[in-house]
């Protein structure tokens, strides 16, 4: 095949498009971000369940603290009424029955309290443990929201350099001939379609060519289109190629 050595310069300037169009189409589908978001996500359901665990368990304390304290409650207003009614009985039997229960009634409320008290320390640590659970969820959820985010700017960019790729290649398209082009697409299915030749090597795949077929590309016309022998690439010739 047969064309003007400027209409094949133009692939080298389709070859670095055609690089940077899909290293950007690449940004867009799997911005960088993305696999850390994934992670936290899951980081996040799973201290999720965690919050909910210890907020449970909180939850449990503060009822059974509750619970200690209406049985206080009952139990020191009854011995305040036994006392009331020890205070205006004559008769010695029912002041001993009262004595005994008022007896029994302080060391229940001992007891009560006793255990008010371990409550009350288990649930100070329960909502620490709630608090720190709750700061470790709005660290991850504050940091997904920033990757979040900064994915969504960089698939925004990578959008915006794909529209600009694509609008220089077709102008740069445009201009080569036709079978040119189709040649370089035919190629460009499975290696870069086309490379610079420079210091004995093709640039599509960087493999020296043999002495011989370097000795042809010498004697061959510069309209003449060349292809790698190694990957089949256009090999462009230019004044740096060195032949
Ligand atoms: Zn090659």
């Amino acid at each position: 095949m047969k064309s003007a050595p400027s209409d094949q310069r133009l692939l080298l300037d389709l070859v670095d498009l055609d690089v940077a169009l899909r290293r950007a189409e690449d940004a867009r589908a799997n911005p960088p971000q993305s696999a850390r978001v994934k992670e936290l996500i899951a980081q996040r359901n799973e201290q999720g369940r965690e919050l909910v665990a210890r907020t449970n368990q909180r939850d449990d304390q503060q009822m059974e603290l509750a619970r200690l304290e209406s049985d206080i409650d009952v139990a020191r207003k009854r011995r305040d009424r036994d006392r009331e009614r020890l205070d205006k009985t004559a008769i010695a039997r029912d002041a001993r029955a009262l004595e005994s229960e008022i007896a029994s009634l302080d060391a229940r409320i001992d007891s009560l309290e006793t255990r008010e008290l371990e409550i009350m320390e288990a649930l100070q640590q329960a909502e620490a443990a709630v608090a720190e659970q709750q700061a470790l969820l709005d660290e991850t959820t504050a940091e997904g929201q920033r990757l979040s985010a900064e994915g969504k700017a960089a698939v925004q960019r990578a959008t915006d350099d794909v529209a600009a790729l694509t609008r220089d290649r077709a102008a740069v398209a445009a201009r080569i001939p036709a079978d040119l082009l189709a040649d370089y697409a035919r190629i460009g299915k499975r290696a870069p379609g086309a490379g610079h030749f420079q210091q004995g090597t093709c640039g599509g795949c960087h493999m020296s060519i043999s002495p011989r077929d370097l000795a042809a590309l010498k004697t061959l016309a510069d309209d003449e289109v060349a292809h790698c022998p190694e990957c089949g690439c256009i090999m462009v010739r230019t004044a740096e190629s060195g032949l």
